[in-house]
């Protein structure tokens, strides 16, 4: 079966690749700059990826730029969409990527009758922020929508460009008739497989690196690995359908720097908020649907101690 996955070099994608090919599909694989080593070789090095790995050309920005690397496949797993934090033009660096991005892609899924599911990464971004109340005993579920307009007022921009994307996929899906499921992770922690760092994985490294006090903030945490699984899965499954949110753990940043603790004694952690603010409360995530994908999730203590030691191994920690 030949599947495509876009941003193939990211690092949730690197996992679904890596996974994919374990499973023998043939995985066209599109990346922005295909001649960039850093960027492909940790694909092209997977075993499997020389007899069925094909990297693609392609920019979610291009219009038309996927309609090669979709051609001909049964199944489409879009992750490709910025995350960063610090942008300077949330529109031009993460709304339009996000949004035009997804719409590109699934105008390219349209045209090709051989396509038979698309799974699209979406995030947990576009369901928990919904004004609505979050304390211990709510439980946050797919029936949930992020509120653009709250995202807009709070500057919550990459949030904001996740929710828009997939408003947008499911009107566009809707409207043309194509098969999608969503996957909506929390922060994706776990062993990276690409050189370099990614946002979520940054979140960990920052705080064994020297900070000196941790964020005020509470959020879901999932191990990429189940993150990759679930894609499949969604894919695989004949009767998975709509959202899919997954969350092992929500935790405030305290109880993350608390497990390492524990985990690295000897480790310099951070020992205060960075604002004299009482905690942000942890809610619930529902984990029903996710577990009809067969995920078991992997606990929050072992996917830390896996991202830790992959930092590591990178020698990303100083
Ligand atoms: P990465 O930053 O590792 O990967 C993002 C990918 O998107 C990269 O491959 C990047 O390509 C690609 N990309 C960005 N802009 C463009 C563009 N204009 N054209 C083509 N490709 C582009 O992040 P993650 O693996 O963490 O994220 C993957 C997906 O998962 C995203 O959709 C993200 O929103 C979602 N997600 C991530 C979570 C997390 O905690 N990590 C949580 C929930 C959702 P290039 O390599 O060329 O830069």
């Amino acid at each position: 079966k030949v599947v495509c996955v876009t941003g193939a070099s990211g690092y949730i994608a690197s996992w679904l690749v890596k996974f994919l090919l374990q499973r023998g599909y043939t995985v066209r694989a599109s990346v922005r700059n295909p001649s960039d080593p850093k960027k492909t070789n940790h694909l092209t090095s997977l075993d499997g990826a020389n007899q069925r790995l094909q990297l693609f050309k392609a920019d979610l920005l291009e219009e038309g730029s996927f309609d090669s690397a979709l051609e001909g496949c049964e199944g489409v797993f879009h992750t490709a969409s910025p995350f960063y934090h610090d942008v300077k033009d949330p529109e031009a660096e993460l709304l339009n990527p996000a949004v035009k991005g997804t719409l590109n892609v699934l105008n390219a899924c349209a045209k090709f009758k051989s396509i038979k599911r698309v799974v699209l990464t979406s995030s947990i971004a576009a369901v928990a922020y919904s004004r609505k109340p979050r304390t211990p005993d709510v439980v946050v579920d797919e029936t949930w929508f992020s509120d653009p307009e709250f995202l807009k007022e709070s500057k919550l921009w990459y949030a904001l460009s996740k929710t828009l994307a997939e408003d947008a996929a499911w009107k566009f899906a809707k409207e043309k008739g194509i098969d999608m499921v969503t996957i909506n992770p929390a922060m994706v922690i776990g062993p990276l497989l690409q050189p370099t760092l990614n946002t979520s994985a940054a979140a960990v490294l920052n705080l064994i690196n020297g900070a000196q006090t941790f964020t005020n903030a509470t959020f879901g945490w999932v191990n990429v690995k189940d993150v990759a699984n679930s894609h499949i899965q969604a894919f695989e499954i004949p009767s998975a359908s709509g959202r899919y949110c997954l969350v092992e753990t929500v935790a405030h940043y305290s109880e993350i720097v608390r497990n390492l603790r524990e985990l690295y004694p000897a480790l310099q952690l951070p020992e205060k908020s960075s604002d004299d603010k009482p905690y942000v409360p942890t809610y619930q995530v529902s984990k029903v649907k996710a577990k009809t994908l067969g995920i078991e999730f992997v606990p929050l203590k072992d996917s830390l101690k896996e991202t830790v030691e992959s930092l590591k191994e990178k020698n990303f920690v100083s």
